[in-house]
């Protein structure tokens, strides 16, 4: 089956986690849909891929959506990457994917990096049944989505600002107990790699001492 759109999952911080299979398909479509066109200039650089790209985020799919169906309709054939990771994983792409299918367009999203299973098989948490909740929204909505997670008995996975870390997991500890086992992953693929272990009044406690930098993923046990 010819594919029209291929979402393809870059790297989370080190360029080795690339695959083969992404960098042959970024090398042979059309065009390339970057969520910002710097960023990806410098991954495509990086590995000789030279490729006419747009721009596609959060602040402009809505508009640009339906013409780029039109462009696949009309035989091009087009990549979606986000900065890092798997697009449509707290980044765009779902709407795309959406509608490309609606539209009757074949779609094929690539296995590749995403910060989430690290995180979560790391934990050391059980990770054969397990749940995603990307970002907490910041104010409105954040204690409803946290007081419908108390009885959830899956691992739950979290990703979250530095600068919010140790407010997240007090309010973990406020709803699931002090007890709770979780795990805090920083800079994954990195240089500075670290998962922290231990229940949430441990991780408080460490966390609090100094100030967090890095990407986080808190990955926390379920009931
Ligand atoms: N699409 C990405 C994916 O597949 O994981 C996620 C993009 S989202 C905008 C960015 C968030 O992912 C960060 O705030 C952090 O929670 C998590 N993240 C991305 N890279 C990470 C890394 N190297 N280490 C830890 N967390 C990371």
């Amino acid at each position: 089956m010819n594919i029209q759109l291929y979402i393809v999952p870059t790297p989370i911080g080190n360029l080795e986690d690339i695959t083969l299979r992404a960098l042959r398909i970024l090398k042979e479509v059309d065009v390339i849909l970057a969520e910002d066109t710097r960023t990806t200039a410098k991954l495509l650089n990086h590995f000789g891929i030279s490729k006419p790209m747009f721009s596609h985020h959060l602040h402009n799919e809505h508009q640009t959506v339906q013409k780029l169906i039109e462009r696949m309709q009309n035989g091009e054939v087009i990549a979606l990457v986000s900065d890092a990771g798997t697009p449509g994983i707290s980044d765009p792409g779902f709407l795309l994917v959406r509608e490309a299918v609606k539209a009757g367009l074949a779609v094929q999203c690539l296995p590749g990096p995403t910060a989430l299973v690290p995180a979560l098989v790391n934990s050391g948490l059980p990770c054969d049944r397990f749940c995603f909740e990307g970002f907490l929204p910041q104010k409105k909505g954040r204690k409803t989505r946290l007081e419908n997670l108390k009885d959830e008995d899956r691992t739950m996975v979290f990703y979250e600002s530095p600068f919010r870390l140790v407010k997240a997991l007090q309010e973990f500890s406020d709803i699931f107990g002090p007890g709770r086992q979780a795990s805090v992953s920083r800079e994954l693929s990195k240089i500075y790699e670290e998962t922290r272990r231990g229940t949430l009044q441990e991780l408080i406690s460490h966390f609090s001492t100094g100030t967090v930098k890095g990407e986080i993923v808190i990955v926390v046990g379920g009931k």
